[in-house]
């Protein structure tokens, strides 16, 4: 089983690794352990280069599958061999525009929950941009606007993000939990991997965080609009 080395520490961005697998159908490459985040939760997949014999291997997609991760290489790339090293560099730029904006939307989770008592039916996110869908009956601009200035004020607050990955049935305990489907987990899932703001927001989540708050920047809500009678989409960009 690939390790997963995004999920303990979000900031490495360059690790050595072996080859432990290769499909010459994707050209792509699977790795002992791997930085790549290969999509998932609504945050996609990593970018970036695999250096083999000293030379750079764009990899331009991440994909877990199984046992596997797999690094699928620009098609002008030469596989490399089972049982070479490699050093795996992820598109650090990227990647980290993606933790800002992934924080940012849990942020935004956090405020309409626990002032509006809205629960989150969906989300998705691009660099420096992301929407989440809403169970609000009603979203009006000056609403939207206290959003985005409660926000920006949790941002000021500079909260810390844990990250912890518990056993099962610890997690199935936690109130926050339960009440973001936790129980949805398939029953062959061991551990929880849950991410904390500190004092505002708690979830089940595989995805990658800054570690405080005030690295997200400055939160905007671009646009809003009614996707029915009880589902409103919140458009935010990340500045
Ligand atoms: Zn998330």
């Amino acid at each position: 089983m690939v390790k997963l080395l995004y999920q303990t520490n979000s900031y490495l961005n360059e690790f050595p690794a072996t080859v432990v697998a290769v499909d010459p159908e994707q050209n792509a490459v699977a790795l002992d352990c791997s930085a790549f985040y290969p999509g998932g939760g609504g945050q996609p997949n990593d970018t970036g280069v695999l250096v083999v014999d000293r030379e750079d291997l764009a990899v331009i997609r991440a994909r877990r599958d199984g046992e596997h991760l797999w690094h699928v290489l620009d098609s002008s790339a030469t596989l490399p061999e089972s049982g070479q090293p490699v050093i795996g560099r992820i598109n650090w730029p990227r990647r980290y525009a993606l933790m800002r904006t992934h924080t940012a939307l849990h942020i935004l989770c956090g405020v309409v929950w626990r002032d509006y008592g809205a629960q989150v039916t969906g989300g998705n996110m691009d660099p420096l941009e992301g929407r989440m869908d809403f169970e609000f009956a009603t979203l009006r601009a000056d609403l939207v606007g206290e959003i985005e200035a409660k926000c920006n004020a949790e941002i000021a607050a500079s909260r810390d993000v844990r990250v912890k990955i518990l056993p099962r049935a610890e997690a199935f305990q936690i109130p926050d939990l339960i009440r973001t489907k936790i129980n949805l987990l398939p029953e062959g899932i061991q551990e929880v991997r849950t991410v904390e703001i500190v004092g505002l927001d708690l979830q089940a989540d595989g995805g990658t965080h800054v570690a405080n708050t005030r690295e997200v920047g400055r939160i905007r809500v671009t646009d809003y609009k009614s996707k029915g009678a009880i589902n409103k989409r919140i458009y935010i960009a990340i500045e």
